[in-house]
């Protein structure tokens, strides 16, 4: 009895208090995560009028100052885990796969293609290059891609090695040269990964994503076309055929990931052992880097660009450090916006943290600095830098970038405003838009009672805040050693993360003994044994499929 009293007095604060969630944003953070957020009711950090640390979410482009990691609250989430950008690199990433194909095998790891780093790598480069020239009578087909550009700037891709020409430290990668085409058009998928926490290791896929189109049809014997052979939407979008119907693709150079299984399905390709296979890249990709310092709050949203080839077998190109999110079509604005709701989501916003900064309700703020855990590059926005009859990778980009960067502005106003409606179309049930309701209702005579008595009340007074802040604040026996914050996403009891949030999908831990062996540092080597026995699994079910097909 004496319970349900109190948590009614508990919600009858919680009404009283209601603030909106905070965020702030970095220069150059995505215009559509402000119409996100202020969809949902959150209100737009103040540098001038707020206190620093008076904010839920911040978001930048860039990787965060440890300070930040350092300072980080209760309350608190940071896009950014520090040295993400130990997988967002090409260059290595590449040296942390070919480690990881090393230690476990290259059953495992052969999902990505052979690469060399250069210069470093260049007499490794030759003597392979020779090699298949012996063996199979002529060379195969290369990429080179400097390794801190992104969006296909500066990509070139040969086959006679007089042709490579380059003048930073580039990738050599193994071109896959039997991409899966429809109607004659090569493909590849961006799919968004959500890490919730890198200690213990978590991992959510995105159920929606995007499957990015040449524009003119591929051809190997035009290698430097690059609207035939780069899937980029940012050299695309530029490509003559962009805005004009094309056979099989329609307009424009995307489609969903819905519709991309739809289509396989009507071919009889099993979709689902595509996703599992899709989804072991990643947490084998993950692994890699594993252990990241431990950092408390924060997340990261990765990109990864997987290519199908004609036999179904899906490579992993890169993974990127902010995938675009920029809305340069409907379907982007559909994938998008939907996919930082499910975001936001996923960073599991208690009541609680709309409080900020402990306070009160009816007191003043009241500060504690709560010793959490010491913990352990994206390039600004550019244009692609188009290949042009030159084989050579560059990595100048900076007079291309101005125009192309106006155009894009250009085109996130121009979608953004006509899909508006459709955007707001989500409101659901979340913590926002109850207070966004709650704050709207004009306030009961009762209420105003309370109000008034609230106002004399001293802080520890009300039970609803105080077990809420004994959640999170450590008592000082705690203080005394290494503590780290709650992470936030666990359920109370720290068994299995939420196994779906939204269209994020839990794929690690995948199972008991993966959850174990990811509680107390991440134990590789057994997950990978888990990993061994899961694929195996998969791919006996497969090959059931294939054969009642
Ligand atoms: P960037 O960061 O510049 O986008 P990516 O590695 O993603 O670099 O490559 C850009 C595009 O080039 C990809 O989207 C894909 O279409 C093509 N590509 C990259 N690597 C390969 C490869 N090894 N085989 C075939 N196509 C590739």
């Amino acid at each position: 009895m004496v319970t349900s009293k109190m948590e009614m007095l508990a919600d009858d604060n919680a009404s009283e208090t209601l603030k909106p969630l905070v965020f702030r944003l970095h220069e150059n953070a995505p215009a559509i995560i402000r119409e996100v957020l202020l969809e949902r009711g959150w209100t737009e950090f103040d540098q001038k009028e707020q206190d620093d640390t008076d904010w839920n979410l911040y978001w930048r482009n860039s990787p965060f100052p440890m300070t930040d990691h350092h300072s980080i609250k209760p309350w608190q989430r940071l896009n950014h885990y520090p040295e993400a950008v130990r997988i967002t690199r090409k260059d290595y990433l590449a040296r942390h796969l070919k480690r990881m194909k090393g230690a476990y095998g290259s059953t495992l790891y052969e999902f990505s293609p052979v690469a060399f780093i250069m210069p470093n790598d260049y007499v490794k480069f030759i003597a392979e290059y020779s090699k298949e020239i012996q063996s199979v009578g002529r060379p195969s087909y290369w990429i080179c891609k400097p390794v801190h550009l992104s969006r296909g700037r500066g990509i070139l891709i040969f086959q006679d090695i007089k042709d490579l020409v380059y003048h930073c430290t580039v990738i050599v990668q193994k071109y896959i040269s039997n991409p899966l085409l429809i109607s004659g058009y090569k493909l590849d998928l961006r799919l968004y990964v959500c890490v919730t926490s890198f200690c213990p290791l978590t991992i959510y896929t995105y159920e929606e994503g995007l499957v990015r189109f040449a524009t003119e049809k591929f051809d190997l014997s035009s290698l430097d076309n690059v609207y035939a052979h780069l899937t980029n939407t940012s050299i695309n979008k530029y490509g003559a055929s962009y805005k004009t119907f094309k056979e099989g693709i329609g307009c424009g150079c995307k489609w969903t990931f819905s519709k991309f299984r739809s289509y396989l399905r009507i071919f009889g390709v099993d979709d689902m052992l595509l996703w599992q296979k899709m989804n072991n890249i990643v947490i084998l990709t993950l692994l890699a880097v594993t252990p990241l310092p431990e950092a408390s709050n924060c997340f990261e949203l990765f990109g990864f660009d997987i290519l199908i080839d004609d036999k179904f077998k899906p490579w992993l190109l890169e993974v990127n450090y902010n995938p675009a999110l920029c809305l340069d079509c409907s379907i982007d604005d559909t994938v998008k916006r939907k996919l930082l709701h499910d975001i936001v989501e996923l960073l599991n916003y208690k009541q609680v943290d709309a409080h900020r900064q402990n306070e009160m309700p009816g007191s003043k703020a009241v500060r504690r600095q709560v010793p959490w855990r010491r913990t352990g590059q994206s390039t600004p926005e550019q244009a692609p830098g188009l290949l042009s009859g030159r084989k050579v990778s560059t990595c100048i980009s900076a007079p291309q970038t101005q125009p192309a960067l106006q155009f894009a502005r250009g085109s996130i106003h121009k979608v953004s405003s006509p899909t508006r409606k459709t955007a707001r179309a989500h409101p659901r049930e979340t913590l926002t838009s109850q207070l966004r309701e709650k704050m709207n209702k004009p306030k009961t005579s009762s209420q105003v009672k309370t109000e008034a008595k609230n106002k004399q009340l001293p802080a520890a007074h009300s039970p609803f805040i105080s077990a809420q802040l004994s959640r999170w604040s450590p008592s000082p026996e705690i203080c005394n050693y290494k503590l780290s914050t709650r992470p936030y996403f666990l359920s109370d009891k720290d068994q299995m993360p939420t196994r779906q949030v939204g269209g994020f999908v839990l794929i690690f831990p995948f199972n008991e003994a993966a959850l174990q062996a990811s509680k107390d540092g991440t134990d590789v080597k057994s997950i990978i044994k888990e990993i061994n026995k899961l694929v195996s699994k998969q791919n006996s079910t497969g090959q059931k499929k294939t054969k009642s097909v």
